[in-house]
């Protein structure tokens, strides 16, 4: 099934209906809208949150099967999951519905720690990312400069409030083949990337909406490739949470 997305900008009452007033928009100002690369196989829309000034959020289509309302015994305190039957559902007692939610997108959380020394009452310690408890007082511990300190004089404690949230690799992200997973961390790294414009991996990163030819090269069909925002979450998704501990990836 292909997708699509829009852009809901109010909505009217006719004869009792509602019809929203939806206005197409192309993949890019979505893409662009959104920080990252929507799935194309998926149906998107952007609608006004009124809990949060009126700001459209990304919303995705569900869709799924409940009892048809034209046949579901309405008498019973918990509806149920399929009706009697009826013509209005072709007598399967069930009927298709779609709507839509708004998208969570996933995402990785680096874990802040408060490390403190345990004779220190009015510091407010130093803050330290790491996966454990353990490896956080580990990691105070080796940059103490001071040898009487001790594993155990350290306290550690979380600091949910200054965690930094990673995104997750998307499933575009991660159908990505090595060289251009590669391309995507060097971009990254290095602010941009330089090579013939005709490059077999560059072409479907641009294809991709990831990388964005600058145009400007020192030799002719060659440039510099930067990462677009959606290139950037993409990046940033594939790099392990914690530099120092790349064996954890959630
Ligand atoms: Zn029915």
């Amino acid at each position: 099934m292909s997708g699509s997305v829009i852009m809901r900008t109010g909505h009217e009452v006719v004869d009792g209906k509602i019809i929203h007033n939806d206005q197409a928009m192309s993949w890019e100002e979505a893409d662009k809208r959104a920080g990252f690369r929507l799935d194309r196989r998926k149906s998107w829309a952007f609608i006004p949150n009124k809990h949060d000034l009126g700001i459209p959020e990304l919303c995705e289509m569900i869709s799924f099967t409940r009892a048809c309302s034209g046949c579901e015994d309405s008498e019973s305190m918990y509806p149920s999951a399929v009706g009697a039957g009826c013509h209005e559902c072709g007598y399967t007692g069930k009927s298709r519905e779609t709507c839509f939610v708004p998208f969570c997108r996933p995402e990785r959380i680096r874990k802040a720690w408060r490390a403190t020394f345990a004779d220190d009452f009015h510091g407010i310690g130093e803050l330290i990312s790491a996966p454990t408890a353990s490896k956080a007082r580990y990691q105070k511990f080796l940059s103490a400069d001071c040898d009487a300190v001790t594993f155990a004089s350290i306290r550690v404690t979380r600091s949910p409030d200054d965690d930094i949230i990673l995104p997750a690799v998307d499933a575009i992200t991660a159908a990505l083949d090595e060289e251009a997973k590669s391309v995507l961390n060097h971009t990254l790294i290095n602010k941009r990337f330089y090579t013939a414009t005709d490059d077999k991996a560059i072409c479907s990163l641009v294809q991709a909406g990831l990388l964005e030819n600058t145009g400007r090269g020192w030799n002719t069909g060659e440039s510099y490739f930067v990462l677009t925002d959606a290139g950037h979450t993409a990046a940033v998704s594939l790099r392990p949470i914690y530099p120092a501990y790349p064996e954890y990836r959630a």
